[in-house]
C-alpha cells in the first residue's frame, strides 16, 4: 500500500493555475503531427519545472527529470486535436481550424480529451519538480503527438525516444472517458484491441445502366463482398473470442444510369488475440479476392492504412497500481473494467524495450450526466465536455500516484 508521501498534494493554487492551463489547450487544439503551439507551451512550461527536454518525432516533446538514484519511470500523454466542430457550448470552446494532409480545411476540437491528459501530466510534473526530496530516480515524461493517426508513438520511438532518454522499467498512461468523474478503470492483461484499416479498391467495368451485360458491375460486386465479410466473425471465429468487422465507407459511381468502373470501401478489423487477428485479415483477404474471381473481376486492390497494437496491461504491474491507486483516491474509486475494443498506439512505446506498461481510464462526466436519460456523449463526440472538476484532480493525482508508487520514499 502507498498513500502519496507527506507532503504531497495537489494544491488549490496550482489546481487554478491547470484549471486555466486546460482552457488554454481546449481553446486552441491542433490536429495530428500539426501540433506545433501545444508542444511549444508544453516544453516551456516543462523547462521552467526544471525538466530537460528535447522534441521527438516530429512534434512530441520528452521532458526529463533526474533526481537522485532510483527507479527510471515513463509516463505519456497524448497532445493531438480532431477534425471536429465543437458543439459543446462551454465558454472556452474551439473556434480553431486546421488543414488535413489532403488540403481540406476542418474545424478541429480536442473532442478526445487529449488537453486534459497534457494539463494533468504538467500537473503531476509540478508536484514532482517541487517536491524532490520526498523522492529519487528519474521521471520521463513523454508528450506524443499524433494518437488519432496511431502514427505519433512509432515515430518517436524511431526517431531515437529511447537512444536519447533514460529507459524506464515501467510506462504509465491514461485516457479520460465518458465515465463517472473521480473514478478509475483498469483492465488487467489486454486492455484495448488491435485494430487495422484497410481500404479496398474493387474493379469491375463501366457502362451503361441499360447494358449490364456488358459490364461488371462493381457495385454489386464491392456489395457482395461487405456483406460476406461480415460472417467472417459470425462464422469464423470462437464465440468465445473478441473481434469487430466495420465497413463505414463505401463509394461508387456518379449517376443511376452509369455503371462504375471502379468501387471503393474501407474496413476496419478489431480483435484482442494475435491469432484471431491473422485469422480475420486472412479470411477477408480470401474473400475479397474470391467473389472477384466469382465476378469474372480484376483482382481488388488491398491498400493498408494503419494498424493499432494490442494495449497489453502487466498483471503484476497493474495490481499493484491499482493498490496504489486505492489507497490514493478511495477503493470505491478504482475499479477493474473489461478490455475495450477502441484502440490505442500507447503500446508502441515500451514494446521495443520489453518492458511491462499501464494504462487506465478516468471518468469525466458528472453524476447528474451518467445518470441522466440522454446518451452520455463519448470520446470524439462534438459534445464530448469533460467537467473540469473532479476530473482534473482525479487525473493529476492517479498520474503522480503511479509514478510516485516507483520513485516515492514509500516504494524504496
Ligand atoms: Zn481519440
Ligand atoms: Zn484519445
Amino acid at each position: 500500500m502507498m498513500a502519496l508521501p507527506d507532503g504531497v498534494q495537489v494544491s488549490a493554487d496550482l489546481l487554478a493555475e491547470l484549471d486555466d492551463l486546460y482552457r488554454r489547450l481546449h481553446a486552441g487544439p491542433e490536429l495530428s503531427m500539426q501540433e506545433h503551439k501545444t508542444a511549444s507551451l508544453i516544453a516551456d512550461r516543462m523547462e521552467s519545472l526544471g525538466f530537460e527536454t528535447f522534441s521527438c518525432g516530429g512534434t512530441g516533446v520528452v521532458a526529463v527529470l533526474r533526481n537522485g538514484d532510483g527507479p527510471v519511470v515513463g509516463f505519456r500523454a497524448d497532445i493531438d486535436g480532431l477534425p471536429v466542430a465543437e458543439e459543446t457550448g462551454v465558454d472556452y470552446a474551439s473556434t480553431a481550424r486546421g488543414l488535413l494532409r489532403d488540403g481540406t480545411e476542418v474545424p478541429v476540437m480536442h473532442a478526445c480529451g487529449h488537453d486534459m491528459h497534457i494539463t494533468c501530466a504538467v500537473g503531476a510534473a509540478t508536484v514532482l519538480a517541487q517536491t524532490r526530496e520526498v523522492w529519487s530516480g528519474t521521471v520521463v515524461m513523454i508528450f506524443q503527438p499524433a494518437e488519432e493517426t496511431s502514427e505519433g508513438a512509432a515515430a518517436m520511438v524511431s526517431d531515437g525516444l529511447w537512444d536519447r532518454a533514460p529507459e524506464p522499467e515501467v510506462i504509465f498512461g491514461q485516457h479520460v472517458w465518458s465515465g463517472r468523474a473521480g473514478q478509475v478503470e483498469v483492465s488487467t492483461g489486454p486492455a484495448m484491441a488491435m485494430a487495422d484499416s484497410w481500404r479496398v479498391t474493387v474493379h469491375g467495368r463501366g457502362g451503361h445502366g441499360s447494358r449490364p451485360e456488358q459490364t461488371i458491375d462493381p457495385v454489386v460486386l464491392a456489395a457482395h463482398m461487405v456483406v460476406r465479410i461480415q460472417s467472417v466473425v459470425s462464422r469464423e471465429i470462437d464465440p468465445l473470442q473478441s473481434a469487430v468487422v466495420t465497413v463505414a465507407s463505401f463509394h461508387a459511381g456518379l449517376k443511376e444510369n452509369i455503371i462504375p468502373a471502379e468501387a471503393e470501401f474501407t474496413v476496419n478489423v478489431r480483435s484482442l488475440d494475435p491469432q484471431v487477428r491473422e485469422h480475420l485479415l486472412a479470411a477477408l483477404r480470401r474473400v475479397i479476392t474470391a467473389e472477384a474471381v466469382a465476378s469474372a473481376a480484376p483482382e481488388p486492390e488491398i491498400e493498408e492504412l494503419y494498424t493499432f497494437p494490442l494495449l497489453y496491461n502487466d498483471p503484476v504491474a497493474t495490481e499493484q497500481l491499482k493498490r496504489s491507486l486505492a489507497a490514493v483516491l478511495g477503493e470505491d474509486q478504482v475499479v477493474g473494467s473489461d478490455p475495450r475494443m477502441g484502440s490505442e498506439d500507447f503500446g508502441h512505446l515500451a514494446a521495443p524495450l520489453g518492458v511491462p506498461n499501464v494504462y487506465w481510464f478516468f471518468g469525466g462526466m458528472p453524476d447528474a450526466v451518467v445518470n441522466g436519460d440522454d446518451p452520455v456523449p463519448s470520446n470524439h463526440s462534438p459534445l464530448f465536455a469533460p467537467v473540469i472538476e473532479p476530473t482534473l484532480t482525479t487525473g493529476v493525482a492517479a498520474a503522480l500516484t503511479a509514478i510516485m508508487s516507483r520513485v516515492g520514499a514509500d516504494s524504496r
